[in-house]
């Protein structure tokens, strides 16, 4: 299986930026290593015109969210169907700016991956703990509760169905901006590993889901945690948006 690495531009880059970006790295895709799956997820705005440059290349367009229903009166939402038409193979989801400024729940991610599974989008579940879980011991409890909430009840049988990142809240850029260690890392992924073993039987553990990391990954310390057994991939904020950090980023996974 493929590493990967997803590019999430938030609210960084403009639609003109984000197709500058995603022209020169399909005009040069040929040159990065061809074991990682390359990600961008720019803004809903600019999917189409990414969308439309990325068609024909191996890098994959993603949304940074979607809605749980299919279409209707809900001002402000964009239809599933829509970023599918517009080239979407990936969405994130929960992530915990979305958690912070949206109110975002596990019950609210949980229909969010119900819809992607029904149009065949990759749902990056984003979990993690903040800095006053991690203070209290509350670690695992916090990756277990949000894992059972946001799976229980969704059956998994396709190959590399949903992705996992684990994305520690304090170490996001933007939440906090610590380094956590590799040790720490791996640690996580394994506690997410043994809840994933709990939901389901090994061999969907296997087969259907990846875990990958993300918290201020960058050129210095991306191998340090892409090397680790059973982490899959970066998904990567602030670093991202820069074109020559990023492509460097991958060859170094
Ligand atoms: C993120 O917000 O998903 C993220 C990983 O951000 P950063 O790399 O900037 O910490």
């Amino acid at each position: 299986m493929n590493k990967i690495a997803v590019a999430n531009w938030k609210m960084y880059l403009n639609t003109s930026e984000a197709s500058h970006y995603a022209l020169k790295l399909k005009k040069t895709e040929n040159t990065f290593r061809q074991d990682v799956d390359i990600v961008l997820c720019p803004s809903f705005l600019s999917l189409q015109e990414v969308g439309s440059i990325l068609s024909g290349s191996k890098i994959s367009l993603g949304a940074q969210d979607i809605f749980w229903e299919e279409r209707g009166a809900y001002t402000g939402e964009v239809s599933p169907a829509d970023l599918v038409s517009s080239g979407c193979r990936y969405v994130l989801l929960g992530h915990s700016e979305r958690r912070k400024y949206f109110h975002e729940t596990n019950a609210m991610v949980h229909e969010k991956v119900r819809i992607c599974l029904r149009h065949k989008i990759i749902p990056i579940i984003c979990i993690g703990e903040n800095w006053d879980d991690r203070r209290q011991g509350q670690k695992d409890y916090v990756l277990i509760r949000q894992l059972n909430e946001i799976l229980g009840g969704i059956d998994v049988n396709v190959a590399d169905a949903l992705i996992i990142a684990y994305e520690p809240v304090w170490a996001i850029s933007a939440g906090g901006g610590i380094n956590a260690t590799p040790d720490e890392v791996q640690y996580a992924h394994q506690v997410i590993r043994h809840v994933l073993l709990d939901l389901y039987d090994h061999t969907r553990v296997n087969t259907c889901f990846r875990i990958i990391y993300g918290g201020s990954v960058d050129l210095e310390n991306v191998n340090s945690y892409a090397a680790l057994a059973h982490v899959s991939g970066v998904l990567v904020g602030n670093a991202s948006t820069k074109f020559d950090v990023f492509t460097q980023l991958i060859q170094r996974m």
